[in-house]
């Protein structure tokens, strides 16, 4: 069968949870795992970490629906504080754990009988200014929060970094220094680091941390790649080949015939296109590994296809394997090449590319 794969390494995802536990060996974890765990397959993910984590964090309330129906019975913290008043009951009944980020969200908490008891988070808008609450309010809010019916054991504090992967910016000292001053004598637990911060700043290490990306062995910071953090690659991408063709010096390849061919080469033409979410910007030039070695993407990406340069004396043969991205071919210099980050380029991946784990 011919068809796009992404193949999920399960023993990579177990050796970078204990690699980014080593870093903070006293914050607990919560491993972030919305957008179907980064493209990687929300389920599977899941479960393969759950021994190895306090908790999940997904983005919406159907995310972590959806991680109850896999089986997953850790708490789910709803990260970005997006939930509507009918959610709130059946956040609590599920044992997910809000976080409140407006007033509204409290109205609603407020109309709970305590049926259900929840716990909480209140996000403080440290420096993102996206969301969450303003220094001089946290402290009423969170007494507040702390005495509803439907409050459970705690109401924990978080914020969220804005600038944790630029090295040296004084933004995320100035964002801890916030955190630590507005939250100092109110109880409960905190958490401030993502990624960035767990691999680089041992000092924000409150009680739990939310990596996301370094989880799935790709790096948060820009040039770099997740091996460099001692991260394994979760995530390889592969194809393969459906034809290779003779190829003419001067003749142009694909749509708009963007690239000709500056001598006699062979072509090889591989089951991968922007259908299954590989990037139609991606340049001539892109590093698509072929039976072991690296060639250059050649032409425009098409929906269902790409080229790629085999070079005059290819022995390759159809059917076989092509490598976009993974272990051997980083993820992190690719997406540069368009302009993105390796985020953007996992979680884009379409339904159309089977994911296999082993
Ligand atoms: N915490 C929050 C609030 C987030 O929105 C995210 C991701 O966007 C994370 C943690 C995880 O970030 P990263 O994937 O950079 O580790």
């Amino acid at each position: 069968m011919i068809t796009a794969e992404a193949v999920i390494d399960l023993a990579a995802l177990k050796h970078n949870i204990k690699v980014l536990s080593m870093h903070q060996p006293h914050s607990k974890m919560i491993a972030v795992v919305k957008g179907n765990a980064y493209g990687h397959g929300g389920s599977h993910v899941a479960h393969a970490l759950s021994s190895f984590v306090d908790s999940f964090a997904v983005a919406r309330f159907d995310e972590a629906c959806q991680l109850r129906e896999y089986g997953i019975t850790q708490p789910i913290v709803l990260l970005e504080g997006c939930f509507d008043q009918t959610e709130t009951q059946e956040a609590a009944r599920l044992g997910f754990q809000p976080v409140v980020q407006n007033d509204q969200q409290i109205h609603w908490l407020e109309q709970l009988d305590g049926q259900y008891r929840i716990n909480l988070w209140l996000k403080v808008d440290t420096g993102m200014h996206r969301l969450g609450f303003h220094l001089e309010q946290v402290r009423s809010r969170h007494q507040h929060l702390c005495k509803l019916p439907v409050m459970d054991q705690y109401v924990g504090f978080v914020s969220h970094l804005s600038c944790a992967d630029e090295s040296g910016n004084i933004q995320t000292d100035r964002q801890l220094q916030r955190f630590n001053h507005v939250t100092e004598g109110l109880v409960g637990p905190r958490s401030l680091a993502n990624s960035a911060a767990l691999l680089t700043r041992p000092d924000i290490c409150f009680d739990k941390a939310r990596p996301g990306i370094a989880l799935y062995g790709v790096t948060p910071f820009a040039g770099h790649c997740g091996e460099e953090n001692g991260l394994k690659a979760v995530m390889t991408l592969r194809s393969k080949l459906i034809a290779i063709r003779t190829h003419q010096c001067g003749e142009p390849v694909g749509y708009s015939g963007l690239w000709h061919a500056s001598r006699e080469t062979m072509i090889g033409v591989v089951a991968m296109g922007y259908g299954d979410g590989y990037p139609r910007t991606m340049p001539t030039g892109t590093p698509i590994q072929v039976n072991g070695r690296i060639v250059p993407l050649v032409g425009r990406v098409s929906m269902d296809m790409l080229t790629v340069d085999l070079g005059p004396d290819a022995s390759d043969h159809i059917g076989d394997e092509v490598i976009l991205w993974g272990p051997t071919n980083p993820v992190e210099p690719i997406a540069e090449r368009v302009g993105t980050i390796g985020y953007e380029l996992l979680i884009q991946l379409t339904n159309r590319v089977k994911r296999s784990y082993i």
